[in-house]
């Protein structure tokens, strides 16, 4: 049996440590960290995301400032209000949550957001500094892919790693990321001629295409770690909903680890988000 790699865990003592930092931060007289989270429109998956988000600074000493906006909400009002988190000291980092309305431009409202507080790591100033491996705010998701393989290996030199997904959110950072940590990284995607084979020559196995069990027990060779972070909603014949990830979990048990889908990825994002929300606040609060 493969060991599930227990995300939830993990995450939670990150959140021990976050607390413990932001409680020696007060301490010492410096701000609390404080996190302003957008939401645009109703997208129910989105919601969700914001509230766990939201809860989550509550466990931590972190303030949130919730910011929810109607679906036709203009551009310009939400750039202004961007504007205004930007100039605000109390407010560290800023998160757009995306996908946005299909008026917006995501681009142009992720771009208005200060480097300083881009606490998703999207703004093309921070995703820079990361292709150079210079230290700047790294994606949450990817971050928390990282650790999780981080759990299983001592050093990634040199290991095979295929990444499958190209995505800016996830599939090109944890490849970076990878590279950097001296991993020797495929990336796989859509149009790839033969994922399985890439697949099976593979120690590391991070699939993030948001198909539902695209990878198979037979495209996995033993002994392989697997991060799953695929999230698909599917109905069952009986009408059930369920969470799958990208990997068909059952048929990989002969791999030497993998991530469950929900528990895995997920609590993980989250902890890195905090994480970097105090990286910032830090940051911030240098003498310049
Ligand atoms: P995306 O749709 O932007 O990108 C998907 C990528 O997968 C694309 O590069 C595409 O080329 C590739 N792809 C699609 N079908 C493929 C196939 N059949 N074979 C190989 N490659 C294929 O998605 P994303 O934002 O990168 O997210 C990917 C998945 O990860 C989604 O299920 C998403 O919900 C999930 N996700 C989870 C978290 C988390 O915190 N757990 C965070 C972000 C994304």
């Amino acid at each position: 049996m493969a060991e599930t790699i227990d995300g939830r865990a993990l995450a939670r003592g990150m959140e021990e440590d976050i607390r413990n930092e932001v409680a020696a931060m007060r301490e010492a007289g410096m701000a609390q960290p404080g996190l302003a989270v957008i939401l645009v429109g109703e997208d129910a998956a989105s919601a969700v995301y914001v509230g766990q988000k939201i809860k989550a600074c509550a466990r931590t000493g972190i303030a949130s400032f919730e910011h929810r906006l109607p679906a036709e909400t203009a551009e310009a009002e939400l750039l202004a209000l961007i504007a205004r988190l930007n100039a605000d000291a109390s407010v560290h980092g800023i998160l757009c949550q995306v996908p946005l309305p299909r008026h917006m431009d995501a681009r142009r409202v992720l771009e208005a957001i200060s480097p300083a507080k881009d606490v998703d790591g999207f703004h093309p100033v921070n995703v820079g500094l990361l292709a150079v491996g210079a230290p700047g705010l790294t994606p949450c998701t990817p971050t928390g892919i990282v650790r999780l393989l981080e759990t299983q290996f001592d050093d990634l030199a040199g290991l095979d790693a295929l990444v499958i997904g190209r995505s800016n959110i996830v599939g090109k950072p944890v490849a970076l990321m990878l590279i950097e940590r001296g991993a020797t990284v495929t990336i796989g995607h859509s149009r790839t001629r033969d994922l399985a084979e890439l697949s099976r020559r593979s120690d590391i196995i991070v699939a993030a295409a948001g198909v539902p069990e695209l990878v198979r027990g037979n495209w996995v060779r033993e002994g392989a770690v697997i991060v799953d972070v695929g999230i698909s909603r599917v109905t069952s014949s009986e009408g059930k909903q369920r969470l799958v990830g990208d990997v068909a979990f059952a048929e990989v048990q002969h791999a030497r680890a993998v991530t469950p889908v929900p528990g895995g990825v997920g609590p993980m994002t989250i902890a890195c988000l905090l994480a970097n929300t105090v990286k910032a606040t830090k940051a911030l609060s240098e003498p310049t």
